[in-house]
């Protein structure tokens, strides 16, 4: 972005213009109880680091009105999505999905989030994720809305389902992307499907590093999934949207490019993905 006026920290220079990066989260559970208390400083210092908009995943029934009342804190800034997270799939998903239905007929969300399937925490309930995950693609499909999948442990078992949706018009993020480049490989076969890098990218010996090396700047988005995951030097802390440079300088390490770049092309990615426009 080239600009004549300096209105913001995050700027750095080169010989021809001055360079503001903007930059957009697209994955932050920063409605959760841990970032109510310092509310007003940590928007700014989000908002201080070129951050334009970040996209809310919703967790479970509880989790709504939390989110939706920090949308209508800021509506342009704080953007929800609305889906059954897969760790919270229980016997009564089919109840808590109706429910979550009745808020997609009620209203518009930017995407159906954060859905998937996670094997890492409990692996019996695998056949009640599955029905939840293509209950809720089918939404998407019906609203004409990305998804926000979560794979932990899973992509076999996430692959298999999208497989069937080939050529449906599906888009999507892989959230939290630390696969392997097979996957990844698998993720660009489909065209429609990016992939969101978070602090993980910072973290002694990441494997992803060497991965991203080989994944187009044009499958990639920006992610804090705040407050968990914090980059390094934060770890062990909360994790918050301000945080997304500390992430970006890594990819721009690993990809040879410059941070203003990822910062480009990042934004860009996600403005696409979330407001439907052509992808492949
Ligand atoms: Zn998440």
């Amino acid at each position: 972005m080239r600009v004549g006026v300096i209105t913001v920290a995050n700027i750095s220079t080169t010989s021809e213009y001055i360079c503001i990066m903007n930059w957009i989260d697209t994955h932050a559970h920063v409605y959760l109880p841990a970032f109510e208390e310092d509310q007003n400083e940590w928007i700014e210092r989000a908002k201080a680091q070129g951050i334009q908009k970040i996209f809310l995943p919703n967790i479970d029934l509880e989790s709504i009105p939390r989110m939706l009342t920090l949308e209508a804190r800021e509506p342009s800034f704080f953007i929800p999505m609305m889906g059954l997270h897969p760790c919270d799939v229980k016997d009564d998903y089919e109840q808590v999905l109706s429910e979550m239905e009745a808020w997609w007929d009620r209203r518009d969300f930017a995407a159906v989030g954060e859905i998937g399937i996670d094997l890492y925490w409990d692996s019996t309930t695998l056949p009640i994720q599955q029905k939840a995950f293509i209950r809720q693609i089918e939404w998407a499909l019906k609203k004409e809305k990305p998804i926000v999948i979560h794979a932990r442990e899973s992509f076999k078992e996430i692959f298999e389902i999208l497989d069937q949706y080939k050529d449906s018009g599906l888009t999507g993020i892989f959230h939290c992307f630390t696969g392997s480049i097979q996957d990844a490989q698998k993720i660009m076969g489909y065209k429609t499907f990016m992939m969101g890098i978070g602090g993980v990218v910072t973290y002694d010996r990441a494997k992803i590093m060497k991965v991203l090396a080989d994944i187009p700047a044009e499958f990639l988005v920006m992610e804090t999934d705040s407050p968990f995951l914090p980059p390094v030097p934060h770890r062990g802390k909360r994790n918050e949207s301000s945080y997304i440079p500390i992430i970006a300088q890594k990819i721009a390490e690993a990809k040879n490019m410059s941070i203003e770049d990822v910062a480009a092309i990042t934004t860009a990615n996600a403005n696409k993905i979330f407001q439907q426009k052509e992808l492949a």
